[in-house]
């Protein structure tokens, strides 16, 4: 028989499983980022364009404008919790209120501004926004939305360069200079320290359907997501980098980079309002960045004039994330061919802040096996757990070949959204993508539709993006958006609008028959449109519903080859 013997005096051993952890309780605040940012480097730089070329601040007078706009935030009476909003570019003024607002405990709320008027207003109120901080340039927009956002009590006028513009006006709300405001207010803030769970941003989803929906962030959840994206498999960001922030300060927090490059000491190159291509190639040769990010429409479009202006200068690009909407593998093959730049494959939502997969080779693959790599939306990063769901209900296999519905969750991803009980989003504690797609048993995710653009054809579903690939590295093809459209013997079957390149022709005909081989002869689209262009979400997205409305309407011509 065993017994077990204790010494007298001697404490008990403690249990395993309440044996206390002896690290120390700190919170992971945004202030954080702030502090060692401006302090650790504060010679890092942010490089706004402007009108003339571009203008510089270091890290460290980031940081004191910071302070000096808590002041005056505190001063309007902003406490915690209080939602700031912007209506603003990505430049030097919005990244000190990404900085200042969480940091002093209250939330900041970037606004679209490419939403529809009443979706902006709708947002503002729901948020119950009670200051906006507004580019002067935006300034003819914002005017007509201010009489109709019911909390808004301050308006702040960021005014680059120094203008005249008339100043918004709405009963009960003052109107305030951004630099005047900041005048001669301490360049240093006692910055609280508030419980990490408590909000410091938020982001409505763009609203494709139905009403936009609030992602409401934590300090936690930032902090996290910043270091998470900052590690070498995902976008890799160290002190040494300089990041191109083409992706809006307003669209899933600029996917995080602007945390990031605090906790990092990257410094940033904002492109302010200068998002066509020529003035963005022009800022990219004038602030010289290394890495960068935005969706593929923009990517898209600077190749095309990098391609016709042979002294645009984008050269000091080595790799650029691309994501938001999958990008097609022609653009991808052109930058790493043309220009020697890598753009790499993301995945991500508003709602899981917003990186949830990117696609880098694993260590030895090479040539075509690296490419199927690269392609793919990419590999889940730890704190991305996710799984398949099959129609059935059933939870599918990680083998590259089961499709179905992924869910996610995680540290950084939403659990709800703000006021609005939306069960259809979440099941089990999981957050339903509403993307469809494969994942492979090493943790790749290809998706190949969103659950309401897959094309049901006769029991069988078929794959829009998968089309538009293959039409996209036609060399007459610009853009290429493949829709589901009602059939009668079908159900749905594809519809395909087609961009031609400026110059570029080709028959609908001989484009079926370059899919022909590619794709299952099924899935060919019989019906056929060409268009000056393809509709854009606010983002920049493919806007399928917009397209299948006007098919509906029957505003597109549409050739039928069967
Ligand atoms: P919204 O839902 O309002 O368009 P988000 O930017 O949050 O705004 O969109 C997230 C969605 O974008 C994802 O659910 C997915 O459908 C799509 N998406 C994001 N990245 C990719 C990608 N690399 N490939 C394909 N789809 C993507």
């Amino acid at each position: 028989m065993s017994s077990t013997t204790s010494l007298p005096g001697a404490k008990p051993a403690p249990s395993a499983t309440h044996l206390p952890s002896t690290m120390q309780p700190r919170p992971l605040l945004v202030r954080r980022l702030l502090e060692h940012g401006t302090t650790l480097h504060s010679g890092s730089e942010v490089i706004t364009a402007t009108d003339a070329g571009t203008r510089t601040a270091t890290y460290a007078e980031v940081g004191r404008n910071a302070a000096r706009l808590a002041h005056a935030l505190a001063g309007l009476g902003v406490g915690p919790g209080d939602r700031v909003a912007t209506f603003m570019w990505n430049n030097q003024e919005h990244l000190e209120a990404y900085l200042a607002v969480p940091a002093m405990g209250a939330v900041i709320h970037p606004l679209n501004i490419r939403l529809f008027p009443e979706q902006i207003t709708y947002i503002a109120d729901h948020a119950e926004d009670t200051v906006v901080i507004v580019d002067s340039s935006l300034l003819p927009v914002f005017a007509a939305l201010l009489p109709e956002m019911r909390t808004v009590r301050h308006v702040i006028v960021n005014r680059q360069p120094a203008g005249a513009e008339a100043p918004p006006e709405a009963p009960g709300v003052s109107v305030h200079d951004y630099a005047r405001l900041l005048e001669d207010r301490p360049g240093t803030y006692d910055w609280p320290d508030v419980d990490e769970n408590q909000a410091a941003g938020m982001c409505y989803t763009s609203g494709t359907t139905g009403n936009p929906k609030g992602v409401v962030y934590s300090h936690r959840s930032l902090y996290l997501h910043s270091l998470g994206i900052s590690l070498p498999d995902l976008m890799n960001i160290s002190a040494a980098d300089r990041l191109l922030v083409i992706v809006p300060q307003f669209h899933a927090q600029a996917w995080g980079l602007p945390y990031a490059a605090f906790l990092t000491g990257a410094s940033l190159a904002m492109p302010d309002r200068y998002l066509a291509p020529a003035p963005l190639a022009a800022f990219i040769a004038a602030s010289r960045p290394n890495k960068g990010a935005g969706v593929p429409t923009v990517w898209q479009g600077l190749a095309g004039h990098v391609q016709q202006h042979r002294d645009a200068d984008i050269s000091s690009l080595r790799e650029a994330v691309v994501g938001g909407s999958s990008c097609p593998p022609s653009l991808m093959r052109t930058y790493e061919e043309e220009f020697g730049i890598r753009l790499l494959h993301a995945w991500g939502m508003t709602e899981i802040s917003p990186l949830g997969a990117l696609a880098r080779e694993p260590e030895g693959t090479q040539g075509e096996d690296a490419w199927r790599y690269r392609l793919s939306q990419g590999r889940f990063p730890a704190p991305v757990e996710a799984r398949l769901i099959g129609q059935d209900g059933a939870v599918l296999p990680w083998d590259g070949r089961s499709v179905g519905e992924l869910e996610v969750r995680g540290p950084w991803i939403t659990g709800s959204y703000h006021l609005d009980d939306d069960p259809e989003k979440f099941h089990d504690g999981w957050l339903r993508t509403g993307d469809v797609g494969t994942i492979t048993a090493d943790g790749f995710l290809t998706l190949t539709d969103r659950v309401k653009d897959v094309i049901k054809s006769g029991g069988e579903w078929i794959s829009s993006v998968e089309l538009e690939n293959h039409l996209m590295a036609h060399p007459a093809v610009a853009e290429a958006c493949v829709v589901g459209v009602p059939d009668d013997k079908w159900g749905e079957r594809p519809l395909a609008a087609v961009v031609l390149r400026d110059g570029s022709t080709a028959a609908h005909g001989e484009l079926r028959g370059f899919l022909a081989g590619k794709v299952a002869p099924w899935q060919l689209p019989e019906r056929w449109a060409s268009v000056a262009e393809v509709p854009k979400t606010s983002v920049g997205k493919f806007d399928k519903k917009a397209l299948r409305k006007s098919y509906a309407a029957g505003e597109l011509a549409v050739d039928v080859i069967d």
